[in-house]
């Protein structure tokens, strides 16, 4: 599941970032994600890496947006779900063709709400 390592480098970033701002807990931390990461996967990721961090208490929020891919051989768009992505591939199911997914604009921040001092 390659939502593990985004959340994983998202968790470690934004707990680095907390502790720059003096914040010590987290209530609610929201992300947007694209349809190529699974909401599940997303919820197991966090749970596994939020504890030992200013996340650990912090409820999870996620929105999901569609992810819209074009082919560049055959021009086919489609929606990309989280099970078409294979290794930060995505096949084109029209002709076959093979586009690397940047993953970079899959996972969003959209908001972290800390407890109030
Ligand atoms: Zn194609």
């Amino acid at each position: 599941m390659h939502e593990m390592s985004v959340v994983q480098h998202l968790i470690e970033s934004l707990d680095r970032e907390l502790a720059q701002q003096g914040a010590t807990r987290v209530l609610q931390v929201r992300l947007r994600r694209g349809s190529t990461f699974s909401e599940e996967a997303l919820h197991q990721a966090f749970a596994l890496y939020a504890p030992g961090t200013r996340l650990a208490e912090a409820e999870l929020v996620v929105e999901s947006v569609a992810t819209r891919l074009t082919c560049d051989r055959c021009g086919h768009t489609r929606t990309v779900a989280s099970q078409d992505v294979v290794h930060h591939l995505v096949a084109c199911p029209s002709c076959g063709a093979l586009q690397t997914l940047d993953e970079a604009h899959e996972l969003t921040l959209v908001d972290v709400t800390l407890e109030a001092p």
